[in-house]
């Protein structure tokens, strides 16, 4: 029987496992080490005065993979409420919807700034470099304009940080490859109580060792040591400099492992009483707007079902790029920019009934450019380590369950196959 060992309980370890147990049945054990003393990693939802809250990711995008294993599963999605399609971005002091009609598109300020982005898309000639900043591919693209209103925008609010740091190549596979603007469509969704119904349900079944920290992994011939325990394949889906820390100096990916992180602060906040936000899914800063803010997402229009004792839920988000150190404030100062980001975009004067800081220290990778060549060495030698998660390739829960898939489908089966 072989030995598969896995290091991490959050979504891409859980699914690793799953996909493990679902492949191979019982002629593979596989056991999960998990440092906390609960499954799902950043997937956290709490329950208060009747209400569900995200402290981590908000909400699921669908995708091939996701949605298959929601269905195994038997989980019901909660999808988004139609009517929150509409988003926001917030630049010189005031929030722009973006346009959702042809007519929009010429009638508003943003509606003409994506026009003109798409005329001059259709006159960009393709690069011939292997990779390129986002804000290189954008501005030969919109010009720079556009780049800094909506693509600034779009990184804020995916990976917490600024169109120069990252790599086109390994953040935007889908429009890298097709060389179009356009991102596939996807419907967003939760669940009746919350993302962590995906990784509580993952976790029935499976063999996790709780407060399990993995301090030691060491690959020999014929095993890999974890802790000093063999065996035959390891998955690692932990923080690829955490792993680092792990492996001897002489292994050889050590110089590959150390892939740059920033830290973001999620405030949750609810009131009782109904404050008057705009419909909609909720907005998003552009670089140069506000030093901490990201963003905010009005949470009480995507899930109303979620609500319970509240009328408005939402998730203000700071840091990241824009700020990394404001993880390490107090909690008076972060509810204090809280409280006058509500005011300056969304006029809530009130007190709010509810409310919640999460610090994200080191949690969303940010890959630079070049960062396909530190894939290619990783997965490109045949070891009995694998090494996936967020921090190496896509940051949403539906890409780490991807990569899980992709990993138990196409490199473990080798490793179990060959003598
Ligand atoms: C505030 C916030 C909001 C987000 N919003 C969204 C969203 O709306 N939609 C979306 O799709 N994504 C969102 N994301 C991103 C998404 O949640 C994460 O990328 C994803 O959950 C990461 O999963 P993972 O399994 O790769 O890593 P993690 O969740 O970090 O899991 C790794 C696990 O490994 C364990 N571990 C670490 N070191 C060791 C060790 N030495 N030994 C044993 N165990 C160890 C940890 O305790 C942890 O449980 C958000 C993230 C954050 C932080």
């Amino acid at each position: 029987m072989k030995k598969i060992a896995i290091l991490g309980a959050g979504i891409t370890g859980l699914a690793a496992a799953y996909f493990i147990q679902k492949r191979f049945g019982n002629s593979v054990t596989c056991t999960v080490f998990e440092a906390s003393d609960r499954a799902g990693g950043w997937i956290k939802s709490i329950e208060h005065n009747g209400a569900i809250f995200e402290l981590g990711p908000r909400t699921l995008r669908s995708s091939k993979e996701l949605d298959a294993l929601v269905k195994e599963l038997n989980l019901e999605p909660l999808f988004a409420a139609h009517d929150a399609k509409k988003r926001y971005i917030a630049t010189e002091g005031a929030l722009h919807a973006l346009p959702t009609s042809a007519l929009e598109l010429i009638t508003t300020k943003l509606g003409r700034k994506i026009l003109f982005a798409l005329m001059k898309n259709s006159f960009c000639s393709k690069t011939a470099a292997d990779d390129e900043s986002v804000e290189q591919f954008f501005e030969r693209r919109m010009g720079k304009s556009g780049c800094d209103t909506f693509i600034s925008a779009l990184t804020n609010g995916i990976y917490a940080a600024l169109p120069e740091e990252l790599s086109m190549r390994s953040c935007f596979p889908a429009i890298w490859e097709k060389r179009t603007l356009f991102m596939p469509a996807a419907r967003s969704f939760n669940f009746s109580r919350g993302v962590e119904m995906l990784s509580e349900r993952l976790s029935q079944g499976l063999s996790i060792r709780y407060n399990s920290a993995v301090d030691r992994v060491e690959e020999r011939i014929d095993s890999v040591l974890v802790n000093s325990e063999p065996f035959d394949h390891l998955i690692s889906t932990i923080q690829p400099s955490k792993l680092l820390r792990l492996l001897p100096e002489s292994d050889p990916w050590r110089p590959f492992l150390s892939v740059p992180t920033t830290s973001l602060v999620a405030i949750t906040v609810a009131y009782k009483a109904s404050q008057a936000i705009p419909d909609g899914f909720g907005f998003l800063c552009t670089k140069s707007e506000d030093a901490n803010l990201l963003g905010i997402v009005f949470d009480s229009n995507l899930f109303p079902k979620h609500n319970g004792g509240y009328e408005t839920r939402l998730s203000v988000m700071f840091g990241g790029s824009k700020n990394p150190e404001l993880a390490h404030y107090s909690d008076a100062a972060l509810v204090a920019f809280t409280k006058e980001a509500c005011k300056k975009y969304l006029n809530i004067h009130a007190e709010p009934d509810f409310l919640h800081v999460t610090r994200a220290v080191d949690a969303i990778s940010r890959y630079p450019v070049g960062h396909y060549k530190r894939l290619e060495a990783l997965r490109g030698n045949k070891r009995r380590i694998s090494a996936l998660g967020s921090g190496l390739t896509g940051v949403s829960v539906g890409d780490c369950v991807t990569q899980a898939y992709e990993c138990v489908y196409k490199k473990i089966d080798e490793t179990l196959m060959s003598p």
